[in-house]
């Protein structure tokens, strides 16, 4: 885990990331979504410098998947540092972010509180 790219504004986990070799995070202009991203577009309109600062209950652009969109609700709910302790824990303990393409262990849920505590547990 690369814990310093943190978490993207969309709530996508740029440190956990399996593109973040060739791409150092959300702010480095080398995601290769930056120039659709509606959650980047929008939270640098709002002078925002992630989703999780927002006050609004959105599910525009990534946050309408629910890794993305539970990452953000952790965020706001347990702050960011929690949140990446949880990923840095989870990520030893073997829960993959990354299985196949961009899909893991993080996404296979329907229910927001399931995933947060999964996030919160490690364990399903
Ligand atoms: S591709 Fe997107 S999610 Fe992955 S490291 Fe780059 S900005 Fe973060
Ligand atoms: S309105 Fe939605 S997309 Fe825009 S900054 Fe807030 S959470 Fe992000």
């Amino acid at each position: 885990m690369k814990r310093e790219l943190g978490i993207a504004r969309c709530g996508l986990a740029c440190c956990l990331c399996s593109e973040n070799t060739r791409c150092n995070g959300c702010n480095s202009g080398e995601c290769p979504d930056k120039d659709w991203c509606e959650n980047r577009k929008c939270s640098i309109k709002k002078g925002l410098a992630n989703c999780f600062l927002c006050e609004e209950d959105c599910s525009k652009g990534l946050l309408s998947k629910i890794k993305p969109y539970g990452f953000t609700v952790f965020a706001k709910r347990y702050g960011v540092e929690t949140l990446l302790d949880c990923l840095e824990r989870n990520e030893k303990n073997g829960v993959v972010y990354h299985r196949e393409e961009i899909y893991g262990d993080y996404d296979d849920f329907t229910g927001l509180e399931e995933l947060i505590e999964f996030i919160k547990s490690g364990e399903k």
